[in-house]
């Protein structure tokens, strides 16, 4: 890895530390992935890693091909890395992807609810969430069909799995992906409260998204 590479790992390891003192994943679920912007490799945590416990050495590297590109490193990436391929060949400028298995956004899907949005932050940095169906963990049809998500959001759930918050950089990615679990959080107990239509005004949302 070079040392920007190796500078983003860096942060990368530490946002997988917080994301688990959060419980948004549990021991090695949920994979990370970040890349130089504009490189066409990417390093993603190892296959069986644990969030909490990741170092420069639990990384592979790995290019759009889905080929490992450091020889010296006996990492496998992950077993979901087509997840985080296919995304970054849709969309060139994401260079942060935050896998993550939360349990209230997949909770709210399987219970075929929306994840409504209530304050600003949600509105702002989530903006939309897409979906996809189950498809099995690590295969081609949960990748692709993640990846044509991502061309119109940057926030997804898979179904009876997991969620995937992605964005220019490490901090706008995990910013996402915190946002999104605490927009279903909140859902989900305004549905508890017997509340099935609030949220952040609509006519507000003009004025946080000019594109
Ligand atoms: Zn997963």
């Amino acid at each position: 890895m070079n040392d920007q590479l190796l500078e983003l790992v860096d942060e990368l390891s530490r946002v997988g530390a917080d994301a688990v003192q959060r419980g948004l994943a549990l021991a090695s679920g949920g994979n990370l992935s970040v890349r130089v912007p504009g490189a066409d490799e990417f390093a993603i945590t190892g296959a069986g890693t644990f969030l909490d416990r990741l170092t420069v050495d639990t990384y592979a590297v790995v290019d759009l091909e889905g080929r490992t590109t450091d020889p010296s490193s006996s990492v496998r990436p992950s077993s979901e890395w087509k997840l985080h391929q296919r995304t970054y060949r849709a969309r060139p400028d994401v260079n942060c992807i935050i896998h993550l298995h939360p349990q209230y956004a997949v909770l709210l899907d399987a219970l075929g609810h929306r994840v409504r949005f209530f304050t600003l932050d949600h509105a702002f940095y989530v903006k939309s969430i897409g979906r996809t169906d189950f498809y099995p963990n690590g295969s081609d049809e949960l990748a692709d069909t993640a990846a044509l998500e991502a061309g119109n959001h940057n926030c997804i759930i898979m179904g009876h799995h997991g969620s995937s918050a992605i964005g220019p950089d490490i901090e706008m990615a995990y910013r996402r992906a915190v946002n999104m679990e605490q927009a279903a959080e909140a859902t989900y107990r305004a549905l508890l409260l017997g509340d099935t239509e609030s949220e952040f005004p609509p006519e507000q949302w003009e004025k946080l998204h000019h594109d």
